[in-house]
C-alpha cells in the first residue's frame, strides 16, 4: 500500500493553503530546487559546452522519457521530452495523417482542450483543405466513427468536466476501421491508471507541468507505438531528429525509432526539474492513487452536496466515468472561485460557469478536503463572494 503521508511530505506547500489545482499546475516537490541549482552550478557553470556530452544533456530527452514511460504503461525507448504538448500534438496528427494518405477525416471532441483542436484546424489549413475535422459530442464520437476516418485524436480526461473516455475500447473500434488513434493523456499521466501498450495506442502525448509536477512551462511527452516508431514519418524534421544530427547533411533523413520525434535543444533546467519531480513516484501504486483520488472526490461531491445545494455537479456521478477531477456549476462561479482561493483554498475556474476541483493523492489528506467543504459552504451561505474585489477578470482564471 503507498504511503501517502510520506508522500506529501516530498511536497513544498504553502502552510494553510488546501491545493485543489494540481490539474492545472503541480506545486513543487521538494527535490527540485536542489537538483535544477546542480545542474545551473556543477553542470552548465562548470562544463559550459562539454555538458551535452559529460552531463549527459544530449541523452536526457530519452532519460526522462522512459521514466515518464513508467507511468502510463510504455516499453523502454518509446517516449520522448520535447516542447510544449500543443507542439507534440501537431506532430502525432501530421505524421498519422501522413500514414493514412487515403482518408481525409480526423474525428475529436468538443470535450477536446481547445489548443489541440486549434492544432488541427491549422494542420488542416497548411494540408490544403482537403482533410475534414469533424468535431462531435463525446458520446457521440462511436457513431460518427467510418471507413473515412484516418485519425481519431481524444483527450482522455475532460479537463472541464473531469468525463473520461474509454480509451482501449475506442482503439479497438478505430483500429477495427484501419484508423489511428491519438490519445491526449494530458490530464490522465499521474492522475489515473493508463496503459498504452495493452490499449494500443499508436500515438499518445500529454503534458508534465499538471499531474506529473514538472513546474511552469515544463516539457511535454510523445509516445509512438513501437510498430509505427520506424515508419511514422517525422513532420516536424528539426536537426534533433536527424538520423546523424552532427553531420550536418543538407538533407533530413528521419533519426531511428522515437528519436524522430526530438525537434530541437531539449529545455534541459526543464528537464532537470521533471526529472527529480519524478522521484516522488517511487514506490507508489498507480491503483492506490486511483482509489485513493476516487475516495476523495468521492468525500467532496457529498460534502458539498449536502451544504451547497446552489452547486450544481458538472462531472460524472460514476467515479469510474471521471478522471481525476471534480466540477461543479455556478452562476457566479468566478467570483466565488477567487473567494476561495483569498482564503486558501485553490482550485480554478474555466468559463461560462465551472468551478474545478482536483483531486491529487500524493499531497493531499482527508483532512484537507473537509477543510476545503467547510470554507466553501461557509463563503456561499454568507455570501462574500459577491465583492467588487472578487469580480475582476485575471488573464489566467
Ligand atoms: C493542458 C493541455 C494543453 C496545453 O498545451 P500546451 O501546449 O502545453 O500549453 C493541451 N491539450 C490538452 C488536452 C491539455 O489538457
Amino acid at each position: 500500500m503507498t504511503d501517502f503521508d510520506a508522500t506529501r511530505r516530498l511536497f513544498d506547500l504553502p502552510d494553510g493553503v488546501v491545493y485543489l489545482d494540481g490539474n492545472s499546475l503541480g506545486p513543487m516537490p521538494k527535490s527540485v530546487p536542489e537538483r535544477v541549482n546542480s545542474v545551473i552550478r556543477d553542470e552548465w557553470a562548470e562544463m559550459l559546452i562539454t555538458g551535452w556530452n559529460r552531463a549527459g544533456w544530449m541523452e536526457m530527452p530519452r532519460r526522462v522519457g522512459d521514466r515518464v514511460g513508467q507511468l502510463i504503461g510504455a516499453a523502454p525507448g518509446t517516449v520522448v521530452m520535447g516542447d510544449t504538448l500543443s507542439i507534440k500534438v501537431y506532430q502525432a496528427l501530421a505524421a498519422a495523417l501522413q500514414m493514412r494518405p487515403d482518408r481525409r477525416v480526423i474525428l475529436s471532441d468538443t470535450g477536446n482542450f481547445p489548443s489541440d483542436l486549434y492544432m488541427a484546424q491549422g494542420l488542416v489549413r497548411t494540408l490544403g483543405g482537403n482533410h475534414e475535422l469533424r468535431v462531435v459530442p463525446p458520446e457521440d464520437v462511436e457513431a460518427a466513427m467510418d471507413d473515412d476516418l484516418a485519425v481519431l485524436m481524444l483527450t482522455e480526461v475532460d479537463y472541464r468536466t473531469g468525463r473520461r473516455h474509454d480509451m482501449p475500447a475506442l482503439t479497438a473500434r478505430a483500429h477495427e476501421l484501419g484508423a489511428l488513434f491519438i490519445w491526449d493523456l494530458a490530464h490522465s499521466a499521474g492522475a489515473l491508471p493508463v496503459d498504452v501498450t495493452t490499449g494500443h495506442a499508436d500515438f499518445a502525448v500529454g503534458c508534465t507541468y499538471k499531474y506529473l509536477n514538472s513546474g511552469p512551462g515544463g516539457p511535454a511527452f510523445i509516445y509512438v507505438a513501437p510498430e509505427h516508431a520506424d515508419v511514422a514519418p517525422a513532420p516536424l524534421s528539426g536537426w534533433l531528429g536527424h538520423e546523424a544530427p552532427f553531420a550536418f547533411d543538407l538533407d533530413y533523413r528521419p533519426g531511428a525509432g522515437i528519436d524522430r520525434m526530438r525537434v530541437g535543444t531539449p529545455p534541459i533546467l526543464q528537464l532537470a526539474a521533471l526529472h527529480a519531480a519524478l522521484d516522488v513516484w517511487t514506490g507508489v501504486n498507480m491503483a492506490d492513487v486511483r482509489a485513493r483520488s476516487i475516495e476523495l472526490s468521492e468525500l467532496f461531491i457529498a460534502g458539498v452536496e449536502a451544504s451547497c445545494p446552489q452547486l450544481e455537479l458538472a462531472s460524472p456521478r460514476n467515479p469510474s466515468r471521471r478522471g481525476s477531477q471534480v466540477s461543479f456549476r455556478f452562476e457566479h462561479g468566478y467570483e466565488l472561485m477567487q473567494a476561495l482561493i483569498a482564503e486558501g483554498i485553490i482550485g480554478d475556474f474555466r468559463a461560462p460557469d465551472i468551478m474545478r476541483f482536483g483531486f491529487t493523492p500524493l499531497y493531499l489528506s482527508t483532512d484537507d478536503i473537509h477543510r476545503a467543504i467547510a470554507v466553501l459552504s461557509r463563503i456561499l451561505e454568507a455570501g462574500t463572494w459577491d465583492q467588487p474585489r472578487f469580480r475582476t477578470r485575471q488573464a489566467v482564471t
